[in-house]
């Protein structure tokens, strides 16, 4: 038993990883300050027609492009 009613914070992280197509490096799309901008998309969403043909932003260099999501 523990002896303090603190409770202990866990906490999830969420990534969305691929390998951009521009400058073939690999990154989490979730670093693009704008990727949730006007995005209808739940977390660990896929398998959806929303999560098929996703425009995102490579948060390395920029490049535009569609992925499909995964999980
Ligand atoms: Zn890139």
């Amino acid at each position: 038993m523990s002896s303090s009613d603190e409770a202990i914070i866990a906490t999830w992280v969420v990534r969305l990883d691929c390998k951009c197509p521009s400058c073939n490096e690999q990154v989490n799309l979730l670093d693009d300050v704008d990727f949730w901008d006007d995005r209808k998309l739940a977390l660990c969403e896929h398998g959806t027609n929303r999560s098929k043909g996703v425009d995102v932003t490579c948060p390395k260099c920029g490049h535009d492009f569609e992925v499909e999501l995964e999980y």
